[in-house]
């Protein structure tokens, strides 16, 4: 049978309606710990745990009897702390916080040399920025940031707009953001007066997925180039896909009625499962992951073994878009 490549409006069609069926486990996303939290300390731990939350794929550990990898290892050893020690979640306390505390915190015996957490003085300098402009502008209280923009998103007093004034959260498309928005939106930490006014977060695995799925084209040959070469592109360059792709993902919540966690989710459970940078299980026969995949423990799922996106994505058809990847470019960001 000969598969017809399809325009980005009938690939956003077909993945409108295979969102609608991978609905995620919210425990998944947002765990919590078992002792009753309040509102700020809840508020505080994801806005940290957000902010120094980008290029984890070195982070590893077990907790428990699992192995886990990337932001699930950091959230899951964060969270072990906040069960354990609130004391170590105080502003003021993150605020003097050293490299060995912060190393011991994503260890998986407390050993700070065990652990496997880089760029340390880079996460620790935006947890201190997070911490003086939190005691400067708003009390030293997350809640307060929400508080002082009266519950809206937008808006030059919005969240968003305060929320870019923390260097951990200030790269131009708000990706940080608008994902700790969405996630305290949820929670019902946050409960925002204008949830459309939250941004889909382009993350690097959601943007090989959009690319690969031909969801929005990158017109510049220069720079679709730079793509398949996995040559460095400027930030710029960077900014202006990651916008672009915002703007097709923002398509699908307004006119697909796809709702925004919903997708992120889906897109981003996708890209760090199937969609695989060098090896996209759609090259082969059957997936081979089972075991290792966390896809199904994520959404309410059932695995064909094979990506959910298969029947319409354009990579699955093409090796030129399967060879599309993202960006390479290195942040506090991504
Ligand atoms: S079908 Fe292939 S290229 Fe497309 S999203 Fe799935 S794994 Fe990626």
């Amino acid at each position: 049978m000969v598969r017809r490549m399809r325009t980005p409006s009938a690939i956003a069609e077909r993945l409108a309606q295979t969102i609608g069926k991978m609905p995620p486990r919210l425990e998944y996303f947002i765990p919590t710990v078992t002792l009753e939290l309040d509102a700020e300390l809840e508020a505080l731990f994801w806005f940290v745990i957000t902010g120094i939350c980008y290029q984890t794929h070195r982070l590893k550990g077990k907790i428990g009897n699992r192995e886990l990898h990337g932001s699930d290892y950091m959230i899951g050893s964060a969270l072990r702390t906040l069960q354990e020690a609130q004391n170590f979640w105080q502003p003021e306390h993150l605020l003097t916080l050293n490299p060995d505390e912060l190393r011991s915190m994503f260890s998986d015996d407390g050993i700070s040399a065990h652990s496997t957490l880089d760029r340390v003085e880079e996460r620790l300098e935006l947890i201190r920025d997070m911490m003086h402009l939190l005691k400067e502008k708003y009390n030293s209280r997350v809640m307060n940031i929400y508080n002082f923009a009266e519950g809206k998103v937008a808006g030059k007093s919005g969240v968003l707009s305060r929320l870019a004034e923390f260097k951990a959260y200030s790269d131009p498309t708000q990706k940080k953001s608008n994902l700790l928005v969405l996630y305290l939106n949820k929670r019902g930490i946050w409960r925002v007066a204008d949830p459309e006014s939250i941004q889909p977060p382009v993350d690097y695995h959601v943007m090989r997925v959009a690319l690969r799925l031909g969801l929005v084209s990158i017109d510049d040959p220069c720079l679709n180039e730079k793509l398949r070469a996995r040559r460095p592109v400027s930030a710029e360059e960077d900014a202006t896909i990651r916008q672009h792709i915002q703007s097709a993902l923002m398509n699908l919540v307004t006119k697909h009625r796809v709702d925004l966690f919903n997708l992120d989710s889906a897109l981003w459970m996708v890209g760090r499962n199937c969609c695989l940078k060098d090896t996209p299980v759609c090259q082969y026969e059957q997936c081979t992951r089972a075991g290792v995949c966390t896809l199904v423990d994520a959404l309410n799922y059932t695995c064909k073994l094979r990506c959910p996106f298969a029947d319409y994505c354009s990579g699955a058809m093409d090796d030129e878009f399967r060879s599309l990847t993202e960006t390479n470019f290195s942040s506090i960001y991504y």
